[in-house]
C-alpha cells in the first residue's frame, strides 16, 4: 500500500496540530505558509532586536488538554508553561485565588471563603450561579447571552465588574452583552466546576512559535513532513485524482487538502473551487473582535503584585482589561503586556493615546507612579477571532467536496475560538481523513 499524501494550508496551531497527527500515522505532509513566521496568530512578532514580543499575550487553562498532549507529543518541555493556581487579583479591589492542593469543589469554595474585596452577598451570588449551571447540566437556551445569564442569576455589581466580565471577555473576547451563555458556561463547566489542575492558568514562557509550531515543525521533519514557509497558496481547482494548489511549486494532484486558514482567508479558498460558494458566504459573514497589545518596558526593576492582575476597565478607569508581567513569566523584567479584549470604545483612540492610559491606568490600580517606557508597542489584530455570539454559524470539518477539509479555530466547538479550539479541530480533522483513509499507519 503506498504512503498516502496530504497537503495542509495555514501553519497556525489548527494546520500544524492536523500536520502532526496526520504524520503521527504515516502518512507524508506537506503544510503550505504563506508567512516566514510559524504560529499565524499566535506568533512571536519581531518588532524591536531587544523586545521579542508576542502578537497577543495568550493565555491556556488547564482544561485545554489537547494542546498540552500536542506539546507533550512534539517533545515541548512542561516548563514552557507557567502553572498557576486560579487567582483573580485587582490591586486593592479583588484577591480570589483557588486552593490548588484541594479537590473540587473545595479549591474554589475555599479560595471564595478566603477571597478579599467580595461580601457576603457577592459570594452567596457566586455560588448561586455555579449550583444553577450545575442543576442545569450547563445546558442553556441557545439565545442566551452572558449579560442574560448574569441577571437570570441575580449577580451582584461588583461579581459583575470584577469577576464575570473580565472572564467573559478574556474566555470569549466578546462584550458580555453580546457573547454566549452555553460556550461561556461550558469554560466554566471545565475549569471553574471541575478539578484543581483543570482551573489552573496556563502562561507560555516563551515565546508562542516557540511554544508549539517549532517543535511541530521539528517533529514533522523527523516524520518525511515538509513545510514550505513563505508559500501561500492561492486558489484550489478540482481535478482528477484531487486538487491543483495554485502556488505549489510541484504538479502532483493532492487527493487530500486541509485549508487552516483564519476564516477570513478560508472563504476566498474554498470559493475559488467553484463548488462551495454557499459555505464560502457563510463563512464570510462570521463576525470578528479585535484584540489590542499594548507592551511597556517600564524598566528592570518595576515589578506588579501577580504575574497577571485584573485591571477596572471602562470609560473613565482605562482601557486595558488584565496586565502580564512578563519579567514573572520568562520575558525581559520589567516588560508588562496589557491586554484589551473584545470591541469598545478604544478602537478610536490613536496608538500613542493607547500607550498613555494604559499607563496611567496602571499607575492608579498599583497606586504609585511609574517610570515611563523605555520602549513600548501597540499591537492591533482587528479580526483576532470570531464573536462568540449566541447562535453563530459555526461549520464543521467537512464541506461540500470530497477530500477538502477545514481545520481552524472558528470551526463548530464546545469552546470559543482559541487555540485549544483551534488544535481540536486540526486533530478530529486528522482523525476523519484517516478513517477515510482506512489508513492507521
Ligand atoms: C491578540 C490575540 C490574543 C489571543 N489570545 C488568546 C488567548 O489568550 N488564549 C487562546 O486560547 N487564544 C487566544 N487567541 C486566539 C488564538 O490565537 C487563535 O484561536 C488561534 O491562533 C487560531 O489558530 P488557527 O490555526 O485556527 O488560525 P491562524 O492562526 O490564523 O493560522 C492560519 C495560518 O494560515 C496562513 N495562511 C492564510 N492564508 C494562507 C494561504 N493562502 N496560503 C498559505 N498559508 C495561508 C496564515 O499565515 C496563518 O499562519 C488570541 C488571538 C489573538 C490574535
Amino acid at each position: 500500500m503506498s504512503v498516502p499524501v496530504v497537503a495542509v494550508i495555514g501553519a497556525g496551531y489548527a494546520g500544524l496540530a492536523c500536520a502532526v497527527e496526520l504524520a503521527r500515522a504515516g502518512v507524508h505532509v506537506t503544510v503550505f505558509e504563506r508567512s516566514h513566521t510559524l504560529g499565524g496568530r499566535a506568533r512571536v512578532v519581531h518588532k524591536d532586536h531587544h523586545w521579542r514580543v508576542d502578537n497577543g499575550q495568550h493565555i491556556l487553562i488547564g482544561a485545554y488538554t489537547e494542546l498540552t498532549r500536542l506539546l507533550r507529543l512534539t517533545g515541548g518541555s512542561p516548563k514552557q508553561l507557567a502553572h498557576l493556581p486560579l487567582t483573580l487579583h485587582v490591586p486593592g479591589r479583588l484577591h480570589l485565588k483557588a486552593a490548588a492542593a484541594l479537590p473540587a469543589p473545595f479549591h474554589l469554595a475555599t479560595g471564595l471563603l478566603w477571597a478579599k474585596g467580595l461580601s457576603w452577598a457577592d459570594k452567596v451570588a457566586m455560588v448561586g450561579m455555579m449550583r444553577w449551571l450545575k442543576k442545569r447540566d450547563f445546558r442553556l437556551p441557545p439565545e442566551m447571552t452572558v449579560s442574560g445569564l448574569l441577571r437570570e442569576t441575580r449577580q451582584t455589581p461588583a461579581m459583575i465588574e470584577l469577576v464575570w466580565v473580565p472572564l467573559c471577555v478574556a474566555a470569549l473576547n466578546t462584550p458580555a452583552e453580546d457573547a454566549s451563555a452555553q460556550i461561556f458556561a461550558n469554560v466554566l463547566r471545565d475549569s471553574l466546576a471541575a478539578s484543581a489542575s483543570a482551573s489552573e492558568l496556563l502562561i507560555p514562557r516563551v515565546d508562542l512559535s516557540e511554544l508549539f509550531p517549532v517543535p511541530a515543525a521539528r517533529y514533522l521533519a523527523t516524520r518525511r513532513g515538509k513545510l514550505r514557509t513563505g508559500n501561500a497558496i492561492d486558489a484550489l481547482h478540482p481535478v482528477e485524482g484531487g486538487f491543483r494548489l495554485e502556488g505549489d511549486p510541484g504538479s502532483q494532484p493532492w487527493p487530500h487538502v486541509v485549508v487552516a486558514t483564519a476564516p477570513y482567508h478560508a472563504d476566498t479558498l474554498l470559493a475559488s473551487t467553484g463548488h462551495c460558494d454557499r459555505l464560502a458566504a457563510q463563512i464570510d459573514a462570521l463576525p470578528h473582535e479585535p484584540i489590542v497589545s499594548v507592551y511597556l518596558a517600564l524598566g528592570k526593576d518595576q515589578k506588579l503584585p501577580e504575574p497577571m492582575i485584573g485591571l477596572v476597565n471602562g470609560a473613565t478607569a482605562g482601557p486595558a482589561q488584565w496586565a502580564f508581567d512578563r519579567g514573572q513569566l520568562g520575558g525581559p523584567e520589567g516588560l508588562m503586556a496589557c491586554v484589551i479584549s473584545a470591541s469598545g470604545p478604544h478602537e478610536a483612540l490613536p496608538r500613542d493615546e493607547l500607550i498613555l492610559q494604559t499607563h496611567a491606568q496602571l499607575e492608579r490600580h498599583l497606586g504609585r507612579r511609574l517610570p515611563s517606557p523605555e520602549w513600548s508597542q501597540v499591537i492591533v489584530e482587528k479580526r483576532a477571532t470570531i464573536a462568540c455570539r449566541p447562535g453563530i454559524f459555526r461549520p464543521g470539518i467537512r464541506t461540500p467536496m470530497r477530500g477538502l477539509w477545514l481545520a481552524g479555530d472558528y470551526l463548530e466547538s464546545d469552546y470559543p475560538a482559541t487555540l485549544e479550539s483551534a488544535v481540536r479541530s486540526g486533530v478530529a480533522c486528522a482523525q476523519s481523513i484517516l478513517a477515510e483513509l482506512g489508513y492507521t499507519g
